[in-house]
């Protein structure tokens, strides 16, 4: 901590910040986050803060978890690294693989390791091209996303990424990827149109988008079982089991990517078991493995798996790899990550808190600037509005929540500001005392919003 704090406040850094303003960060430099202990971090001034969104949504065991570091030691001191691929493997990467076997919805899975949350939604949109190819759907090459999800920042991933603002800077999206509705009843739904209205009317959208692309064109549908980048917008009623039936009737897949939802953050151990959804791959990423180290997996139903390997013997072997798919070290944190799930019961106190983080964030609920507040788990989202009734959104877009998370940080707390929501999901391990202060820091941060916005 000292040292860190010995790195003043660089203007004009060398390192170049994603999801920042460039221009900015060369008169104010980044806040600089140089420890962490359970869920709080500290700055290089000191100033402890809550990570009321586990950084990237990514903290399960919260920043200080000492059997984390032993097991990377315990890793480092045995094989410190060694590539998984051209038929050797590492024990620790194949046990990780059979534990995720166990562990994920899909029964008898594959699993393929990457290192990170794009890595493994970028994996699996080269895989499903091979599991095509080998299955007679050939012209199958276009994937559907939602708009407001993201799915990650390489080429294929930012394309499918539904925020057409981050598609302007780089030219995307790609050829191929199509966006449909993030089906965000608070905000999209018609005057006197109930939740069951309007979840056909996005679903009919959806159907209107297939039809005009031609379906045989369409490869898959890769979803958030629900989406925090978006403002955490749950699905409303009807909306899994009707959209799985209207992809299953025009034969497109159904992938997950749950790289935020896996691992407890909506309660139960994958998001997908939360609502229900039944899909054919899964990713994972983040809090697999605490997110101390990066590792990440595609999950595959048997078949598909089959489709791959059918792939491989045509072309005398799997024509994949990655030099860190698998990384021993991080494949071994990963394992005591999921060890010390079970251990401590981490889905168990996900089970009890909850109630209490709902509570806390639907205390809100009067306030005049909050619209609405929702939760699932240990997900939390409260929606900013200029005015109640008649209802009328921030203008611009965004104004009240950027503004909030600035007061947020004076106060201690640190939280995410998707589009007029604020979201929050502390790590796993938070303690009822500590949703309390969180949610008093939330209250004071309101309170000096308030005053602004009068
Ligand atoms: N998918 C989802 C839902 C994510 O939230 C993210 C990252 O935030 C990704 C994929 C990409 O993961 P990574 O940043 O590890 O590449």
């Amino acid at each position: 901590m000292a040292e860190a704090a010995a790195i003043k406040n660089i203007l004009d850094p060398a390192l170049v910040l994603g999801f920042s303003n460039l221009r900015e960060m060369r008169t104010v430099g980044p806040h600089r986050i140089a420890a962490g202990h359970g869920i709080y971090v500290t700055d290089t001034d000191g100033k402890d803060y809550i990570e009321g969104a586990s950084c990237f949504y990514c903290s399960a065991l919260g920043f200080s978890e000492e059997e984390l570091v032993e097991a990377a030691v315990r890793q480092f001191r045995e094989l410190p690294f060694y590539s998984s691929g051209l038929h050797r493997a590492v024990p620790a990467v194949m046990e990780l693989a059979e534990k995720l076997r166990d562990l994920t919805p899909i029964k008898n899975a594959k699993i393929a390791l990457g290192a990170t949350g794009s890595e493994a939604n970028d994996f699996l949109l080269k895989f499903v091209r091979a599991a095509d190819r080998m299955t007679g759907r050939s012209g199958r090459w276009k994937v559907i996303s939602r708009l407001r999800s993201y799915h990650g920042g390489t080429l294929a991933t930012a394309s499918m990424t539904g925020v057409p603002e981050s598609h302007a800077q780089f030219g995307l999206p790609l050829p191929g990827f199509l966006h449909t509705h993030q089906p965000d009843y608070f905000n999209m739904a018609l005057p006197g149109e109930d939740e069951a209205a309007f979840t056909a009317r996005m679903l009919g959208d959806l159907r209107d988008l297939i039809e005009r692309e031609g379906p045989e064109t369409i490869a898959c549908m890769v979803a958030e079982p629900v989406s925090l980048s978006a403002g955490l917008v749950p699905p409303p009623e009807g909306y899994w089991a009707g959209l799985q039936a209207l992809l299953a009737e025009y034969g497109i897949r159904l992938f997950a990517d749950e790289v935020i939802t896996g691992f407890g953050r909506t309660g139960p151990m994958f998001g997908s078991e939360t609502y229900g959804i039944d899909p054919e791959c899964i990713t994972l990423a983040k809090a697999m493995s605490g997110a101390y180290l990066p590792v990440s997996a595609v999950v595959m139903a048997p078949d598909f798996y089959d489709a791959l390997e059918l792939a491989s013997d045509e072309a005398g072997g799997f024509t994949h790899a990655g030099t860190y798919a698998g990384h021993p070290v991080c494949a071994a944190v990963a394992l005591r990550t999921i060890e010390l799930f079970e251990e401590r019961d981490i889905l168990g106190h996900v089970a009890r808190i909850a109630p209490r983080f709902a509570a806390g964030l639907a205390a809100f609920a009067d306030h005049p600037l909050v619209g609405d507040t929702r939760s699932v788990g240990l997900c939390g989202a409260v929606e900013f509005v200029a005015a109640k009734a008649p209802r009328r959104a921030p203008q611009p877009e965004g104004i009240l929540s950027k503004k909030f998370a600035a007061f947020a940080k004076d106060r201690g707390l640190i939280v995410r500001m998707p589009y007029n929501s604020v979201c929050l999901a502390p790590p796993l391990v938070i303690t009822e005392s500590e949703i309390d202060e969180m949610c008093a820091r939330f209250g004071r941060a309101l309170h000096d919003l308030e005053a602004w916005a009068a």
